[in-house]
C-alpha cells in the first residue's frame, strides 16, 4: 500500500497535487478539511462543531479529527492506498495515524512537504478565496491566523517524520506540472 501524507501550510498546493497523485497511483484522496466543509454545508453536528473552529482559523480538536479520519479510511477496505491531505496536523494526530495504520499492517510511506514562501502563500489563498466557496479564504486576518496555527502546532509534524526518515521536502514554487514531477521523482 502507498500511503502518502501531503503536508504544507495553507495555499501550498496540497489539494491540487493530491488530485494528481490520486489519479497517477489510483489512491483514495482524503482531505479532512473537505470533510469538515461538506458537513458544514449539510449542517450536521460535526459540521456545527467544526465551524466553531474553522471560522476562527483554529484547528479542530485532535480527538474529533482522528475519529473522522478513521471513519473515512474504513469506507475503502479495498484501496491501493491513501493520500492524506491536511492530516496529520499535530504530532498527536501523526502518532494516532501510525498506530491505526499499523493495526492494518500498513504504514505511512512518506511525507511530501510542499515548501512555499509565506508571501506567496497569502497571495495564493486570497486568490483561491475569489473563486472557491471557502469562507476561511476571504479574510486576510483569518488567513494569517491559520498560518500562526500552522507554525505553532503543525510545523513540528515534520520532525516526527524526519525521525523516521520519511520526510521529503519539495519546492512548491512553479507550475502545477513542474511540482507534480518533483513529487514523482521522490516517490518513484
Ligand atoms: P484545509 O482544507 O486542509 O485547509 O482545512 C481547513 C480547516 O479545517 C483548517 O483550517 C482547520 O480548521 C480544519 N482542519 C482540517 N484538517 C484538520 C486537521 N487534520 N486537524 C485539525 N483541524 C483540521
Amino acid at each position: 500500500m502507498k500511503n502518502i501524507v501531503l503536508f504544507g501550510p495553507p495555499g501550498a498546493g496540497k489539494g491540487t497535487q493530491a488530485g494528481f497523485l490520486r489519479d497517477y497511483y489510483d489512491l483514495i484522496h482524503i482531505s479532512t478539511g473537505e470533510i469538515f466543509r461538506e458537513n458544514m454545508k449539510l449542517g450536521t453536528d460535526l459540521g456545527k462543531l467544526a465551524k466553531k473552529y474553522i471560522d476562527h482559523g483554529n484547528l479542530v480538536p485532535d480527538k474529533v479529527t482522528i475519529e473522522i479520519l478513521k471513519e473515512e479510511v474504513e469506507k475503502y477496505p479495498d484501496a491501493n492506498g491513501f493520500i492524506f491531505d491536511g492530516f496529520p496536523r499535530t504530532p498527536l494526530q501523526a502518532k494516532a495515524l501510525d498506530i491505526y495504520l499499523a493495526g492494518k499492517n500498513t504504514g505511512v510511506t512518506g511525507m511530501i512537504a510542499l515548501e512555499v514562501p509565506e508571501k506567496l502563500l497569502v497571495e495564493r489563498v486570497l486568490l483561491r478565496g475569489k473563486t472557491s466557496d471557502r469562507p476561511d479564504d476571504f479574510n486576510e486576518e483569518l488567513i494569517r491566523h491559520r498560518f500562526e496555527e500552522y507554525y505553532k502546532k503543525t510545523e513540528i509534524v515534520k520532525d516526527y517524520y524526519q525521525k523516521q526518515n520519511k520526510y521529503f521536502g519539495i519546492n512548491g514554487v512553479g507550475s502545477i506540472e513542474e511540482i507534480s514531477s518533483r513529487i514523482l521523482a521522490v516517490l518513484e
